[in-house]
């Protein structure tokens, strides 16, 4: 029985690492860039490309960039005393869609889990103690998954946050058990960034 070429077997084998796409779908992906003109593969080559070497972490809150500044640390109109504490770049375009969010962000870049060896070290607190300590806020809201991990993170930067003499809330209750943001849809989001309780 002849099989794919093996070039076309490693097209599928990269096109499967991609989340959400299974055997099936990386065969029809891979038989779709091969059998339509070559400007579909180009473009998605050199869009991949662009991306990972122009984007990059925000200088100041972690959030994907283009500039040292993302746009939203170069938008002098929000409000400087909220900021908002995030795990993942993700989560801030979350927010930002459920569209109530004026302030500003820090992405953290995971959570705290001893199980899988992360500590604080691995996590942008640091420079998210030295960014309040230089220029406080009135209020950081934790905007953390509602899952062990989540609340191991809020639980350790709380009291460090409060040294700095702010407020402290996280999100209402309300979020989906045992998730981060991703698996809450804009309008609960929204709801639990507005009910925030102070901690
Ligand atoms: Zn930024």
């Amino acid at each position: 029985m002849i099989d794919y070429p093996p070039l076309f077997q490693e097209l599928i084998d990269a096109l499967r690492l991609l989340p959400s796409v299974g055997p099936r779908s990386a065969e029809r992906l891979a038989l779709f860039l091969l059998q339509n003109p070559s400007a579909v593969g180009d473009r998605l080559v050199g869009a991949i490309q662009s991306a990972r070497q122009r984007i990059h972490p925000c200088v100041q809150c972690g959030f994907f960039a283009e500039s040292d500044l993302c746009a939203v640390c170069r938008d002098s109109s929000r409000d400087a005393q909220l900021l908002c504490v995030v795990e993942q770049p993700g989560d801030v375009l979350k927010l930002e869609k459920a569209g109530s969010w004026r302030g500003y962000y820090h992405v953290l870049g995971g959570r705290l889990s001893p199980l899988d060896d992360i500590g604080p070290e691995d996590l942008a607190i640091a420079p998210l103690l030295e960014r309040v300590k230089k220029n406080p806020p009135l209020e950081a809201v934790l905007a953390l998954g509602a899952d062990v991990e989540g609340e191991t993170t809020a639980l350790y930067l709380t009291p460090l946050l409060k040294q700095s003499g702010i407020r402290v809330s996280r999100l209402a209750t309300g979020l989906p058990a045992g998730g981060g943001l991703e698996y809450a849809d804009s309008v609960t989001l929204g709801y639990a960034l507005s009910g925030r309780q102070e901690i």
